[in-house]
């Protein structure tokens, strides 16, 4: 099969340099395996650390010289009896056109009607994400007043519309550029879209949310973290989801956490894959959402392996509005 392969640890910002598209022989499927062609696979912020050599994400680092993975959705061409050919499964090696793909570290996706490649977006990771973070990590509680950043993307637009659906009184979100600050009133829902780029976020949040902040779904860090303390209230807590923004020149100081402890306020830090346990209750949930209208899931999709990369570039740089997605055949 094609697969991508990381062929240079990027020194700084990572490029097209970095990867090439090689043959990547077969192994022959045993039988506790099945032979995956892959339809779609998932475009992840994570991967940008597992480029790198730190340990600064919570899985592996890439090889050089070998296969990129991560999430992907294909269906069964070569199966056996319990997964049989044609039968759905989302696994985590993506980045390539087939896969043989272990049973047990696969999940069968039963698509309920609905559009294959939401498993792998509102369905599937990252809605789950969102999920975890306003139920488990931080509960969510009716009336609050929520505050997401990064809220135009995959995690992000979940989670805006998740709060309001869970009896938030009012959701913030905070997106780059005017088009993508328009999309949150109007596409998706949220009370107020603030462009990060127009103006400093600690100006905005002090403008848009006077009475403070109640729960703060953080996707960026750094100068949104800090902005978001500066306008919690008392016992206001923060679910600090991920950090897409850090490392990078302009990371503010972080005697700013001093607002944490004058505010008595809960930094809550979670990894989705602790919390299996909801899964179930989180895919009845948004199945029914989205089966109702209620729910907007947007994605961004280019196609082909060939445009893989462009596309992990591309999202890094906010080329994306909801989930970005691959499309392999
Ligand atoms: P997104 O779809 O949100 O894509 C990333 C977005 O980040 C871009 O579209 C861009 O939007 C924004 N961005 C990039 N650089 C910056 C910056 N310097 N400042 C502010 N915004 C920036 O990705 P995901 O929804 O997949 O992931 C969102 C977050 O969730 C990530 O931090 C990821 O690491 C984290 N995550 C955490 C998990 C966990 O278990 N804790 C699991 C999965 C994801 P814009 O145009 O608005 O700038």
């Amino acid at each position: 099969t094609r697969a991508v392969f990381l062929s240079e640890r990027p020194s700084g910002d990572p490029g097209p340099q970095n990867f090439e598209i090689r043959d990547l022989p077969l192994a022959e499927r045993t039988a506790d395996q099945v032979l995956v062609r892959n339809l779609f696979m998932s475009v992840d912020p994570s991967m940008r650390g597992r480029l790198a050599t730190s340990e600064m994400h919570y899985t592996t680092n890439f090889q050089v010289d070998a296969p990129l993975d991560g999430s992907a959705l294909g269906v069964v061409v070569d199966g056996t009896e319990d997964v049989p050919a044609g039968s759905y499964v989302r696994h985590r090696l993506g980045w390539r056109e087939h896969a043989v793909v272990d049973i047990a570290a696969a999940t069968v996706i039963e698509p309920r009607g609905i559009d294959l490649h939401h498993w792998l977006g509102v369905l599937g990771q990252t809605g789950f994400t969102a999920y975890v973070g306003l139920v488990r990590a931080v509960g969510l509680r009716t009336g609050d007043t929520v505050f997401v950043s990064a809220a135009a993307g995959a995690v992000g637009s979940a989670a805006g519309q998740f709060a309001k659906l869970l009896g938030a009184s009012r959701v913030l979100g905070s997106a780059g550029g005017p088009d993508k600050a328009a999309l949150l009133t109007e596409r998706f829902g949220f009370d107020d879209g603030i462009d990060y780029r127009e103006r400093p976020i600690g100006d905005a949040l002090r403008a848009f949310a006077p009475d403070g902040i109640d729960l703060y779904f953080d996707n960026v860090g750094g100068d949104h973290l800090v902005a978001a303390l500066a306008s919690m209230n008392q016992r206001g807590r923060v679910a600090l989801c991920g950090m897409i923004s850090n490392g990078g020149p302009d990371s503010p100081p972080m005697d700013h956490l001093m607002n944490a402890i004058l505010k008595r306020i809960t930094l809550q830090g979670f990894i989705v894959r602790d919390h299996e346990d909801l899964r179930p209750e989180f895919e009845d949930q948004v199945a029914e959402w989205l089966a109702s209208g209620r729910l907007i899931a947007e994605s961004t999709i280019h196609d082909g392996l060939d445009n893989a990369v462009d596309a992990f570039l591309s999202m890094l740089g906010g080329g994306n509005v909801g989930k970005m997605l691959v499309r392999l055949s």
